[in-house]
């Protein structure tokens, strides 16, 4: 079964997770672009059960970014680490900047593209979506 580590900058914090991930988005959601500090942040779905602090669970912080999701980053580093949901304890999300492994399934294509930054060109042929995966009727034919 997959193993994945991953650590923040300071790792003072490490995490493990154990079996597959979920499905792989670039969100360009504007709340990830400013969690992340980046043009994107690429993430995965996963089931509580598969994931497990190592070490540093102290040093925690916990932001509400909106009413059910908590963003829970380092309080030394500041690396942003998971997403809880209040009303979906049973998921998590996870940003693939701080594994250490590649996971067997890659990105499959890019969401929040409607809010994306308008510095950045997605230029690969990822299909991509207006929001969230699954309204079928949002794919996008070309990149804005
Ligand atoms: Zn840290
Ligand atoms: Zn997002």
């Amino acid at each position: 079964m997959q193993k994945l580590t991953g650590r923040c900058l300071c790792e003072a914090i490490e995490y493990q997770i154990t079996g597959e991930l979920g499905p792989i988005f670039n969100c360009h959601c504007s709340k990830c672009r400013r969690w992340h500090g980046a043009a994107f942040r690429t993430r995965a779905t996963i089931r509580s059960s598969q994931f497990q602090w190592l070490k540093g669970e102290e040093y925690l912080s916990r932001y509400h970014s909106s009413e059910n999701t908590v963003k829970n980053f380092c309080s030394i580093c500041g690396s942003s680490l998971i997403s809880t949901y209040d009303e979906s304890p049973d998921k998590i999300g996870i940003p693939l900047g701080g594994l250490d492994q590649r996971p067997n399934n890659t990105v499959e294509g890019h969401f929040f593209v409607g809010s994306k930054s308008p510095w950045f060109e997605i230029d690969d042929d990822l299909p991509q979506y207006d929001d969230y995966p699954g309204s079928h009727d949002k794919v996008r034919e070309t990149a804005e």
